[in-house]
């Protein structure tokens, strides 16, 4: 059955979320309902303040408050070495053991021709550009393990070599075809520790 008018449209909204199906939807929807009233209102001014204060970070593409985020902008980090990861969760989960000291830049994806991902899609003149004005001796390439996260593994050590910057790859452990962002901690940490020069 129909529920009234405003019901249907929250529900509509979940259920354009992630895992979220319909039934779920209406569970959130009543639960919203039966909670107390600055509770649900909470929920909602949190989104809406998430989406107005939350950008990208200049330099990595981190989410940021600022121009830079919290990571570029700690200066007990070591600027000389650089992890380079697929996307934000990826980052967040390198960020997880605790132990990585370096910065980080986010490509926005890999390169995949197949679907249509060239180069300029991604920030990878940005990289180039973060290289070229000195100060990193060393990029750590996390991208995932796939077939696409090789080959942009490969393309961006060619790209780096000549500028004098050292080029590594994660180590094994993060199964072929699985993904970063779903590393566990001990996992990812063995991963950084087990880097190994790229060659070619
Ligand atoms: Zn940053």
């Amino acid at each position: 059955m129909k529920l009234t008018p405003s019901m249907e449209t929250l529900i509509a909204e979940l259920v354009k979320l992630p895992t979220i199906g319909r039934k779920s939807a209406q569970r959130l929807a009543f639960h919203l309902l039966r909670t107390r009233r600055e509770d649900a209102l909470a929920l909602a001014r949190a989104i809406e303040r998430m989406r107005e204060s939350v950008r990208f970070c200049t330099q990595c593409g981190n989410i940021a408050e600022a121009e830079r985020c919290a990571i570029c902008s700690d200066l007990s980090r070591d600027p000389s070495i650089i992890c380079v990861v697929e996307e934000v969760t990826d980052l967040v989960a390198f960020e997880r053991p605790g132990t990585f000291r370096g910065l980080y830049h986010v490509l926005g994806g890999c390169l995949s021709p197949l679907h249509g991902v060239t180069p300029e899609k991604l920030s990878i003149a940005p990289l180039i550009e973060r290289l070229r004005s000195g100060g990193v001796r060393e990029i750590i390439i996390a991208t995932n393990p796939s077939v696409d996260g090789e080959a942009t593994a490969l393309y961006l050590a060619k790209l780096t070599r000549p500028l004098g910057v050292r080029a590594t790859r994660i180590g094994m452990g993060i199964p072929i075809g699985s993904s970063v962002e779903f590393a566990d901690e001990i996992t990812v940490q063995k991963a950084l520790e087990g880097r190994r020069e790229i060659e070619g």
